[in-house]
């Protein structure tokens, strides 16, 4: 296990336990730190306040009093705590750098890391980019916002073994030399504004991932965002654009049939298994990344020949006696699902519905012409079923959950139709997650076989 070297902190706050906090805390401990740990949340029952008792972390759980911060000189805070945070407050004014543990993670790795952010299409690119590497027999982890802990994965790389991480807004706004060799700038959309504040601070705290780049890094950057553009300007590394709406022969792009990697044919676009334009995006972003670290043209395409999506995102699950199913339970919101109905041609049956948030959803109207029929559940099912009657769907039927929607779905269905499960809803009025809800889905289809 690797240890922190050079680390010019002596007693370090861990602010928010979770995953990544124990995590951090461990690091820091086994690096020679003073580790004090502050969690609101937990408590001190929890198994996890007497393991890092014994490790030796002084452990304040159940409140945030202001005096966490006494003889502390940095804060290694969880992405999720907002910097309003009372204490976050005081350390500023106090001038205590506040970090996350992404920075820390930085600090471990002696391969190069491949840093993915965007709006969209994060975890889409970043397994991508994974599955090309290691098909192309090349050693590399994944780690970030995917869902494993960055600095877990960062003290188990072996010498000069690369790790991709999927980095999100939160992240990247702790960060101080965090420095990737290969950045990757996917699109900048309104979001998370309830943080951030400003559309300007969002877009700052995305640019973070190329802020401490030199000349011989690489950003790899969306050509077609107008935001981007402007935006890598003050970039110091090299530049490799991706398009899908011009010929770059710097980077990655597109004709009517191939993709390209500057002037290299990689492969046709009929051969591509993932669906949706939005993809086609992520393709190149990865293409690109994949490239610059040393991945093969024969592991590329064998992993675009192959790779049917992220779990839960618009992941094509099987075709059955000629009906394809889709699962996009991922889809949570109204844009999502407008993306997945513009991935098919085909006469489809969407499956929608779940948690009522207040808004309507007539905004799908204009993606519902190859829509045959909807079944739609959950407490925006009554919703759901006026929108198909404007829009004049004449088959809308009303399931109890997803997985008599699917039953329901079939028995309707013809040969040729592709039978979606893209939501537009949150899942929590019937279930934990949208990831159980598309597990449920999954598990139908099988039924049906
Ligand atoms: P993230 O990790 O950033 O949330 P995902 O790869 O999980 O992104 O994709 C989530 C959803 O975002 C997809 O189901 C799709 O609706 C949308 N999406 C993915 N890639 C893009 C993209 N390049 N541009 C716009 N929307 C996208």
């Amino acid at each position: 296990m690797k240890k922190l070297v050079d680390f010019p902190y002596a007693q370090v706050l861990v602010l928010g336990l979770a995953k990544s906090g124990t995590a951090a805390t461990k690091l820091l401990l086994d690096s020679g730190v003073r580790v004090r740990v502050n969690d609101l949340k937990t408590s001190e029952t929890d198994a996890v306040v007497t393991e890092l008792r014994a490790l030796g972390a002084d452990v304040i759980v159940g409140s945030h009093p202001l005096t966490v911060l006494d003889g502390i000189d940095l804060v290694v805070k969880n992405p999720g705590i907002p910097y309003e945070n009372e204490v976050i407050q005081r350390a500023q004014n106090q001038s205590i750098p506040v970090i996350t543990e992404i920075e820390l993670a930085g600090q471990l790795a002696d391969g190069a890391i491949i840093g993915v952010t965007g709006s969209n299409g994060k975890t889409t690119t970043t397994t991508l980019i994974y599955e090309m590497l290691e098909h192309s027999n090349q050693p590399v982890k994944v780690a970030g916002n995917i869902g494993i802990v960055a600095t877990e994965t960062a003290r188990s790389l072996r010498n000069n073994e690369q790790m991709v991480l999927e980095l999100s807004s939160f992240q990247l706004m702790g960060i101080d030399k965090f420095r990737p060799k290969i950045a990757v700038l996917l699109n900048i959309f309104e979001a998370h504004l309830d943080y951030h504040k400003t559309f300007a601070n969002y877009k700052e705290a995305k640019c973070n991932i190329f802020a401490n780049q030199l000349a011989d890094d690489y950003l790899v950057y969306n050509a077609d965002d107008p935001t981007i553009s402007v935006a890598v300007e003050a970039a110091k590394s090299m530049k490799v654009p991706f398009s899908v709406s011009q010929k770059i022969e710097t980077g990655a792009w597109i004709d009517e049939e191939y993709v390209y990697f500057k002037s290299e044919r990689i492969i046709a676009l009929e051969e591509i298994v993932l669906v949706g334009e939005h993809n086609v995006e992520n393709i190149l972003a990865a293409i690109s990344a994949a490239k610059l670290s040393g991945a093969t043209n024969e592991g590329i395409r064998k992993v675009l020949t192959t790779f049917t999506g992220v779990r839960h995102r618009l992941q094509y699950i099987d075709t059955i006696h000629n009906r394809l199913f889709y699962n996009d339970s991922k889809a949570t919101n109204i844009l999502a699902t407008q993306k997945a109905l513009s991935s098919f041609e085909q006469p489809t049956i969407l499956l929608a519905g779940g948690l009522d948030r207040g808004n309507g959803f007539d905004e799908l109207i204009p993606y519902l012409n190859h829509v045959k029929a909807l079944v739609v559940f959950g407490e925006t099912a009554p919703k759901l079923r006026s929108m198909a009657e404007k829009a004049g769907i004449t088959h809308v039927i009303t399931a109890e959950r997803v997985q008599d929607a699917v039953l329901k779905a079939y028995d309707f269905s013809a040969e040729g139709d592709v039978i979606l499960l893209s939501p537009a809803c949150a899942s929590w009025d019937q279930y934990k997650t949208f990831e159980e809800r598309g597990d449920m889905f999954i598990q139908a289809v099988h039924t049906i076989k």
